[in-house]
């Protein structure tokens, strides 16, 4: 046992490299530890883009995090002369009655609408004839309605992750890749830590594993489901112009009659590269080692045929390319961070439920607060562990 830390983080995908990014730059002395080398495809932050949004349908309480992560990403974006945020807008698509699939949580239109008149974000409120008018690739019924965001945007998860490690790594930062965390004992001094390559000490831990995360605290294995989730990239080079960033807004839409919404970004990669959506599924549950990680000829089909030809009738049937991801899902679809039951020194990260990236870099900021200081200064009291494991 030849170091002792103050901190160790386990796992480095979105969470654990914002958390050691953060914890570096104050000056922590600090290890992170990944059973990969992230930035990697193997976990939950893969597939070139997410979406951000500034008013939070998922609960008032995640607006702040939003909000500060736009700072944060700014702040890494000039620091390593990386573009990681594009804005391009964003149209959130529901109906006048707002029933339909559910986007993590009910009422997620008029959550939105509510949390951006709350915070003065700038928005507008479409009709069915407005949306054609604006955006007449998306297909809308006379019944639809859109809350328009101007400043919601594309985040580039693997270069977000590539730049907190280094920066990390740059400003001290140990960091150990393809090295499995084993286990840990809380002493009365701190954490002592085993992973398949040694052991350590630190006075604090924190484990932000993903979806790795009910193998890896197996007694919160039931506070967690693990989906397997398609991300498709369908060709648009015969309407490129019409699907470019500026011109095509991200989306989220919530379909009515359907079981799952639907979500996706302009074409990112130029006229080949294709238009990227994502359809949610909670239907099969699964392990990163367990599960299937090549979509199906049917999957494919299906998702031309049900979400891409009636909803977006310029773009055509040909599937460039797919990416199997993982949701890691709590019953409410709220995050879990928090110390764990009776401790001080060791954090559970667990924010997923298919909408954590755009909190990560806030979230990191926070972890990196309850342990230096033991408190945040964002509020993190929803997001407790709520289990009498
Ligand atoms: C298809 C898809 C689309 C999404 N879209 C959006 C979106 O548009 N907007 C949004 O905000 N969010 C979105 N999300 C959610 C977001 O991507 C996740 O919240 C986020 O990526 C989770 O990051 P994480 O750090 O928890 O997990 P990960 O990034 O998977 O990191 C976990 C890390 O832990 C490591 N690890 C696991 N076990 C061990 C061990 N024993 N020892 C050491 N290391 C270990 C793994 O190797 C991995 O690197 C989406 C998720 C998916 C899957």
């Amino acid at each position: 046992m030849s170091v002792k830390y103050e901190t160790i983080v386990v796992g480095l995908g979105a969470m654990g490299s914002a958390a050691l990014y953060q914890l570096a730059g104050k000056g922590v002395k600090v290890l992170g530890i990944d059973r990969l080398s992230p930035p990697h495809t193997m976990g939950s932050t893969h597939g070139d883009t997410r979406i951000t949004r500034q008013a939070i349908g998922e609960g008032a309480h995640y607006t702040p995090l939003s909000l500060r992560s736009y700072e944060l990403i700014r702040e890494l974006e000039t620091r390593t002369k990386t573009a990681l945020l594009q804005v391009t807008g964003g149209l959130i698509i529901s109906n006048t009655t707002h029933a339909g699939a559910i986007n993590h949580i009910e009422d997620f239109f008029g959550n939105t609408v509510a949390a951006a008149e709350k915070h003065g974000i700038r928005h507008e409120i479409l009709d069915a004839p407005a949306m054609r008018t604006r955006f007449p690739q998306f297909n809308v019924a006379d019944d639809e309605v859109g809350y328009y965001e101007y400043e919601a945007a594309i985040l580039r998860p693997e270069a977000v992750v590539k730049a907190q490690l280094e920066l990390a790594g740059e400003t001290g930062a140990d960091i150990h890749t393809n090295e499995t965390f084993l286990g840990f004992e809380e002493t009365s001094e701190g954490v002592i830590v085993c992973t398949d390559k040694g052991t350590y000490k630190a006075a604090n831990l924190s484990l932000s594993v993903g979806p790795w995360v009910p193998q890896v605290m197996p007694q919160y294995a039931s506070l967690f489901e693990v989906h397997r989730q398609i991300q498709y990239w369908f060709d648009v080079s015969t309407n490129y112009e019409s699907f470019t960033p500026g011109t095509f807004p991200i989306f989220i839409w919530q379909l009515k009659g359907r079981e799952s919404g639907m979500y996706g970004f302009p074409a990112v990669d130029g006229k080949n590269g294709g238009f990227k959506v994502g359809c949610e599924e909670y239907n099969t549950v699964v392990t990163p080692e367990t599960i299937d990680r090549t979509a199906s000829k049917e999957e494919i089909e299906r998702v031309y045929e049900y979400n891409i030809k009636p909803f977006f009738p310029m773009a055509n049937d040909c599937c460039l390319k797919t990416a199997v991801c993982m949701y890691t899902v709590t019953a409410d679809s709220a995050f879990v961070i928090d110390f764990l039951p009776g401790s001080k020194r060791i954090v559970l990260c667990s924010p997923c439920s298919g909408h954590g990236f755009k909190h990560a870099a806030a979230i990191g900021e926070s972890v990196a607060q309850m342990l230096m200081d033991g408190e945040t200064e964002l509020d993190l009291s929803p997001f407790k562990l709520r289990c009498t494991a």
